[in-house]
């Protein structure tokens, strides 16, 4: 797909961010071209328009940032899954290792339901701990997963495998 490397072509890499030895992968880049950003919500639109996603969950921060347009496309809900102490009705939770140290992520209790066909969104995914927590949460509240989504895998840190090891398939559009 032409558009694949569109997307590829907008992403900038910025060295020892944020610490020393990491080449961030940046995606606001991307942001700044319609076409290119276009692109990533219509790809994310047209492998799940047909899939009975009831719920898109978008992770903080740069998951919301793809997440809540596609959720618009395919007419369904959106949920951020947000850092601690940002909701303010109650949550439930999952804490995770990150590639950068640890944290936690929450959503408000009652958003997504017992058997909600959900799409997990992340801009990125790297070790997979992110992804992996969003998807022990779902699982918590007994909800289906679709599939986890992101535009870009950093195939080395094999991220991937931590997820088949949750049975849940990735997708992403660019290495
Ligand atoms: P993981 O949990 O190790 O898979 O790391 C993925 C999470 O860290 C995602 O939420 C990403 O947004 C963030 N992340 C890690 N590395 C990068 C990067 O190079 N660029 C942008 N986000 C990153």
């Amino acid at each position: 797909d032409p558009r694949l490397s569109v997307i590829r072509g907008t992403i900038r890499e910025v060295p020892n961010f944020p610490k020393d030895g990491i080449l961030f992968q940046d995606i606001t880049t991307t942001l700044l071209d319609p076409v290119a950003f276009g692109h990533c919500i219509e790809l994310l639109y047209e492998r799940y328009r047909d899939k009975g996603v009831d719920v898109v969950a978008g992770f903080e921060a740069r998951g919301l940032i793809f997440g809540a347009p596609l959720s618009l496309r395919l007419k369904c809900a959106f949920v951020p899954l947000r850092k601690p102490k940002k909701l303010p009705g109650e949550t439930i939770g999952e804490a995770y290792d990150l590639e950068y140290g640890s944290d936690r992520i929450e959503m408000h209790v009652g958003h997504v339901k017992e058997g909600d066909r959900v799409l997990l969104v992340d801009d990125l995914i790297a070790t997979g701990g992110t992804m992996v927590a969003g998807i022990k949460l779902m699982k918590k509240v007994k909800a289906e997963i679709v599939e986890a989504a992101c535009i870009l895998e950093l195939p080395l840190l094999k991220g991937k495998d931590k997820l088949v090891e949750h049975d849940v398939s990735l997708y992403t559009m660019v290495e």
